[in-house]
């Protein structure tokens, strides 16, 4: 009994295991020919200054589109895209997409920034820095616009090369930040050791606000440590004005998250510009009326 009980076991799991296998396996193979085909779309997600809703900048995140299988989420394939080396590929063209997004955004006069995500294999490659400077000077984009966002882990395994690497980047002009803050190994000692300009507050200790005091008490000392250290914070997955007000009561100004918008294709630019106008609106209203 129990052993054929253990035999089902066996099966059952075995079979979920095929299963992941073969969707990793399915996205690996179409991985190179969406690259081919152009089923990516960048998506962006504005920051936003909650005293005045004016955009800061904006975060781009990858979307694919794949014919078949509708929307991949890139949970599900940038892990994949990093283990075999197709990120590089990926997350150069990402890097040109954006630089001409922002070109696009000065001439229509809303100059901003853009912060892009850098895996892990992008940020350790040797050829990251020429590319980079190559293509600011094609795209004619100005480096101060670009924020490259890393995590604390793609900093810690090697420290002296990642302080190098980072050197080498500053110099070209962009700025860091570390993206998910607080998840990772942060060694606080560290921080100061690293040229970071952007804390971005992770949003598992936003998410429980106001409920959960623990990620208030954290989310209220990140934002006074960078303070101190000069470094900006930006707050990630804002979704109510309890935390919007919470933050800024803690002086963190600049958020991100569904309460202002979820990542938009450009082409929904406009909605997203009067959708913010019109809460500048009512609030010079409340302003004006208290
Ligand atoms: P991330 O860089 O931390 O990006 C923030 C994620 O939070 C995005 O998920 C965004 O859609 C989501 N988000 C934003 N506001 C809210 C909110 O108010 N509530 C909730 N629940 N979620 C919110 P997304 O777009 O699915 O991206 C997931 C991760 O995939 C990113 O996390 C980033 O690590 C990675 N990624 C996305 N695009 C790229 C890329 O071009 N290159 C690389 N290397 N990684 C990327
Ligand atoms: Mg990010
Ligand atoms: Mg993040
Ligand atoms: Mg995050």
């Amino acid at each position: 009994e129990a052993k054929a009980k253990g035999r089902n076991t066996f099966h059952f799991y075995s079979q979920e295991l095929d299963a992941a296998a073969n969707e990793r396996l399915f996205i690996e193979n179409e991985l190179r020919q969406a690259l081919r085909e152009k089923q990516f779309v960048i998506y962006y997600q504005p920051q936003v200054d909650s005293r005045n809703q004016q955009v800061m900048g904006y975060e781009a995140l990858l979307r694919w589109f794949h014919p078949t299988e509708g929307l991949i989420p890139p949970t599900k394939f940038i892990p994949i895209a990093e283990a075999t080396g197709l990120i590089v590929e990926l997350g150069e063209w990402v890097l040109q997409e954006s630089c001409d997004f922002a070109v696009r955004l000065k001439e229509q006069g809303r100059e901003n920034n853009i912060s892009i995500n850098l895996s892990a294999r992008q940020f350790k490659d040797a050829s990251l820095v020429t590319m980079l400077s190559k293509m600011i000077i094609k795209s004619g984009v100005s480096a101060k616009r670009l924020h490259l966002e890393l995590t604390e882990s793609m900093l810690m395994g090697n420290v002296e090369a990642a302080i190098t690497q980072l050197h080498e980047l500053k110099a070209l002009g962009v700025s860091i930040s570390i993206d998910d803050f607080g998840t990772g190994y942060s060694s606080l000692s560290y921080l100061k050791r690293f040229p970071v300009d952007i804390l971005k507050i992770d949003r598992s200790f936003v998410r429980d606000i106001p409920e959960d005091t623990n990620d208030m008490e954290i989310t209220a000392a990140i934002i006074a440590m960078a303070q101190k250290l000069n470094i900006n914070v930006v707050a990630e997955g804002v979704e109510t004005i309890e935390q919007v007000q919470f933050l800024q009561n803690n002086n963190c100004f600049v958020v991100q998250g569904y309460y202002f918008s979820a990542p938009i294709p450009e082409r929904e630019f406009p909605s997203l510009f009067e959708k913010l106008n019109n809460i500048q609106r009512i609030e010079n209203l409340n302003k004006n009326a208290g």
